[in-house]
């Protein structure tokens, strides 16, 4: 049986928002906010921040290992 420290690790990398450009959260508030469009979303597309509130997303490369591994784990 798999343990789960066999799965790899996402690797974070800084991202800015699609929508607005906005490096960090407080970017964000700022950017997006201010240019808020009642018929658009009002948040950024970027869900996770470090602790800084930098946002970040898992690069590709790190996803797909990532999924490869999490796929070989549900076979097991
Ligand atoms: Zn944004």
């Amino acid at each position: 049986m798999a343990s789960r420290t066999e799965l790899p690790s996402l690797v974070m990398a800084p991202v800015d928002c699609p929508l607005c450009g906005a490096k960090t959260v407080a970017q964000a508030q700022k950017k997006c906010r201010a240019n808020q469009d009642t018929e658009l979303r009002p948040d950024c597309m970027i869900a996770r921040h470090d602790e800084d509130g930098n946002f970040v997303m898992p690069t590709p490369e790190s996803y797909a290992a990532f999924e490869a591994g999490f796929a070989s784990f549900l076979r097991e």
